[in-house]
């Protein structure tokens, strides 16, 4: 079977929500990852003989396919000979494997799951809140998809999110005390900032704390209302300032009426049309660059300190070259045949994704990351992306409100869109 085109059960998950899903004669559903993909990310199977939208017990199994893959592969290579011993844990393992993808099932045997924990994950889930709480919080799929498949959202009881002033928020269960604590001190720094400007109303709703696809950190979802934010979150300023800008989403959806809308729109059009833009002061950046640059030497090893696997598995790399517009040509000390070539700007050594050791032994330490916006000369376009449309540019603009950076002109003109 070809398994190829997954690469991990975050991926699985993530998709699974959405795109294809294989319903079973015992009321069983399995989503999964992609279209052609064999193995699903997750499956749920009631266990009250109900279907999966009336069950109030229901069990869930999450698929690790990277795990299973790999088990998989080991079994046979340890079985060169081409043969299992019928009975044998590998040769259950085997056929349950092949038989998960295989449509013409009529159901999914949890025993023979249960007896490999590292590739199924099995869940047993009592009560609609509780099914509700763990199918949208733990396993991140969209409110609009769960009421899909498993009917309407249910009246919550308390014990499956914390309140947090008009908010109830909802948090993996496998969320340790320190990042709990970590997620409502971000939640606090945001409340603080509404409530001194007036908009400590916009804190409502559902917030949830779950993974986001990309390097997104929050998500108003214009739908549900609900604030979607990464489990991961740190209270930094670059943190508190995009999730303002969801809130600002918030009010644009919940609480503007079109005159309001209209005059932004107004606005932005006038604006863009005149020679107002963004400048953001890239001087001191280029100027690290330009230093880092000037220390860089081919030979030099560099190490890869990130998480892309591939990166991981091929450092450390040597810089066999420096090109004239920036980029760095890298080899794997490893690899004597220089199989393997990166190019990556220099810039990228900025990063914590990159280290090189023997400048950093020599004292040179990373910059702070880039400044976004010139206090004076940005107050109408804080940032660059601040340009791409009006209500991107109101939720920007409003963010830097809220952070009291606001004044001038740009200030003015808010207050009359909140009708203050
Ligand atoms: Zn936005």
């Amino acid at each position: 079977m070809d398994i190829s085109n997954l690469s991990s059960t975050r991926q699985v998950l993530r998709e699974a929500s959405y795109k294809f899903l294989l319903p079973l004669n015992d009321g069983t559903k399995m989503f999964y990852g992609r279209k052609k993909a064999a193995i699903p990310g997750v499956i749920f199977k009631p266990a009250d003989g109900n279907t999966i939208r009336d069950s109030n017990h229901i069990f869930s199994v999450v698929v690790n396919n990277a795990a299973g893959t790999k088990l998989w592969n080991k079994i046979v290579q340890d079985n060169q000979s081409g043969t299992v011993n019928q009975g044998s844990p590998e040769h259950e393992f085997l056929q349950l494997w092949s038989n998960i993808g295989n449509a013409r099932q009529d159901s999914v045997d949890l025993r023979a799951m249960s007896q490999f924990p590292g590739v199924f994950k099995v869940a047993e889930l009592y009560g609609r809140d509780r099914i509700f709480k763990y199918i949208t919080t733990d396993l991140r799929m969209p409110q609009q998809v769960f009421v899909k498949h498993f009917g309407e959202v249910p009246d919550m009881g308390e014990e499956h999110f914390v309140k947090f002033h008009d908010a109830r928020v909802f948090i993996p269960d496998n969320a340790r005390a320190a990042s709990k604590k970590a997620m409502m001190n971000v939640l606090e720094t945001l409340f603080q900032h509404l409530r001194a400007n007036g908009f400590g109303f916009l804190f409502h709703g559902d917030i949830r704390f779950i993974q986001l696809v990309g390097n997104r950190i929050g998500t108003y979802n214009v739908i549900t209302k609900e604030m979607n934010i990464v489990p991961k979150v740190k209270n930094s300023k670059e943190v508190i300032y995009t999730l303002l800008h969801e809130f600002a989403h918030k009010y644009w959806f919940e609480y503007m009426d079109q005159e309001a809308r209209v005059k932004v729109r107004q606005k932005f059009g006038e604006l863009m049309r005149g020679d107002t833009r963004h400048k953001a002061d890239t001087s001191s950046h280029d100027a690290t660059i330009a230093d880092l640059r000037a220390n860089l030497e081919p030979g030099m090893q560099l190490d890869y300190t990130g998480r892309k696997r591939d990166f991981k598995r091929y450092s450390p790399f040597v810089i066999k070259d420096i090109t004239k517009d920036g980029f760095l040509r890298l080899a794997s000390v490893a690899d004597e045949m220089e199989f393997v070539r990166v190019k990556a700007p220099i810039a990228a050594l900025l990063t914590n994704r990159w280290s090189v050791p023997s400048l950093e032994e020599g004292g040179f330490e990373k910059p702070e990351p880039l400044t976004k916006y010139d206090m004076e000369s940005d107050q109408w376009f804080p940032t660059k992306y601040s340009m791409v449309e009006d209500e991107e540019w109101f939720a920007e603009i409003m963010a830097f409100f809220l952070l009291d950076h606001l004044h001038g002109e740009p200030e003015e003109f808010l207050h009359e869109v909140f009708g203050v």
